[in-house]
């Protein structure tokens, strides 16, 4: 095996520090795997309830009516995410588009939108309107309003109490952090927040965006009250296999609401060819339980490395996790671009290339981003990206199986003492 490792470019020391590391790590493995294997009942029973068929796995097209297998894949994430309804569309372009159909179709003019647990997502600022954008929730007379987790990281719930009013519709609550420090939400935590929520006012609508959180738990917000979860397919719930698409899982009402805006009043559900992707995303969910263990499992090897190697980490070395996102603080620029490097070195697709900071849109600091993904841009693939501002946090995620997750992550060491950043004395095991 070392020898594999040394030829791919991984020196002695790098790969017998690692697997020093690793050996303290099988319990911590094993609970995963038993979350994944329950997962995996899960998604299988909902197949097998919902009749998944050979027939389902082909597509429609032009208007796509009588899509049996869309209409099914639809039951299966209900009945795996416990909810009433469910729209799993190609049609979805990202993340961003779902969190805004489900909230654009469930909010009226008049109406306002609270996050009790600080601000949400960058792309969410020009949804809502936080900052000003052509076709924000704002300019549709739709106001928002925020409540800050306290510095503790628990929620303000006499803050809460006070900002939800009558015209208070949706609640958002963000289960991943994103790219912030706070820490992820567990499924438990957001349940306690809606049972509040809900006690102040019974009818509003508590809508989950569960980016980066499915499978990561035996359980989802949909199953502690949330009326609607939202969620990418080129994350967890793609299994890696998906090339494209979005879902929104919740009550029939809102997830019918969302479907008359997605297509059109008056059609719904009804349209929406499936073309050729439905074998992915069937296979893609099949999946999704273990690939979202395996990036789990990278994400807490890495964890482990450097916290050792005394960078800040977060979640640190031990905590429990509830979604596949690592950060590791470099303090200094050169360390995230070593890290960056290091994942792209280690990639199926693009390894060849030298990734750079850039100014991207959108962004106030030039970013790193490493990615050689099948999928363009998927993020359950393994991936890393880090703004060169202080505190030069990397932010990584994703790895479709352990082992090149655990490639990955020794090639960003062995880069990082390349270039000096790790002390090559500091990595060795006596
Ligand atoms: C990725 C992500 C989004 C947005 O998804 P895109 O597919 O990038 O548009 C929203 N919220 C969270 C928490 C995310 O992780």
């Amino acid at each position: 095996m070392i020898r594999s490792y040394r030829e791919a470019g991984i020196s002695d020391d790098v790969y017998r520090y690692c697997e020093h590391i690793l050996e303290h790590l099988k319990e911590r493995f094993g609970e995963i795997d038993r979350i994944a294997e329950f997962n995996q009942l899960k998604v299988v029973r909902a197949m097998q309830e919902n009749k998944a068929s050979e027939a389902c796995l082909l597509g429609t097209t032009g208007y796509g009516y009588n899509d049996i297998g869309r209409d099914t894949l639809e039951k299966v994430y209900a009945s795996c995410f416990r909810t009433e309804d469910a729209l799993v569309r190609p049609q979805i372009t990202c993340g961003t588009h779902a969190l805004q159909l489900a909230l654009m179709s469930n909010l009226r003019p008049g109406d306002e939108l609270l996050s009790p647990v600080g601000k949400p997502y960058d792309t969410l600022e020009e949804v809502i309107g936080i900052r000003d954008s052509v076709g924000s929730l704002k300019e549709y007379g739709i106001s928002y309003r925020q409540v800050d987790l306290k510095k503790d990281g628990s929620f303000d719930y006499e803050g809460i109490k006070k900002a939800i009013n009558e015209r208070t519709k949706i609640v958002t609550i963000q289960r991943s952090k994103g790219y912030q420090t706070r820490p992820t939400l567990s499924v438990e935590r957001i349940g306690e927040l809606i049972a509040f929520v809900k006690k102040i006012k019974p009818e509003v609508i508590c809508m989950v965006d569960n980016c980066y959180g499915e499978f990561v738990e035996t359980k989802e917000p949909s199953e502690v009250g949330a009326d609607m979860i939202v969620g990418s397919l080129i994350k967890n719930p793609g299994g890696g296999l998906a090339p494209i698409g979005g879902y929104i899982a919740g009550t029939k009402k809102c997830v019918e609401n969302a479907a008359f805006r997605l297509t059109s009043p008056g059609l719904g559900k009804e349209v929406g060819a499936s073309l050729g992707i439905l074998s992915q995303f069937y296979q893609g969910f099949f999946m999704a339980p273990t690939v979202t263990a395996n990036a789990l499992k990278g994400a807490i090897f890495a964890a482990n490395i450097y916290e050792r190697l005394g960078f800040a980490v977060v979640p640190d070395a031990k905590e429990t996790r509830h979604d596949i996102i690592q950060a590791v603080t470099f303090g200094k620029p050169e360390g995230v671009i070593a890290f960056c490097r290091g994942i792209q070195a280690a990639a199926p697709i693009d390894s060849y290339l030298m990734p750079e900071p850039w100014d991207m849109p959108g962004y106030d600091a030039p970013v790193i981003m490493a990615a050689g993904a099948f999928v363009s841009g998927s993020s359950i693939e393994l991936s890393a990206d880090g703004p060169i501002k202080p505190p030069y946090a990397v932010y990584f995620q994703g790895g479709l199986t352990w082992q090149h997750a655990k490639f990955g992550i020794m090639m960003t060491l062995q880069s990082l003492v390349k270039e000096g950043i790790v002390d090559a004395k500091r990595i060795q095991v006596s």
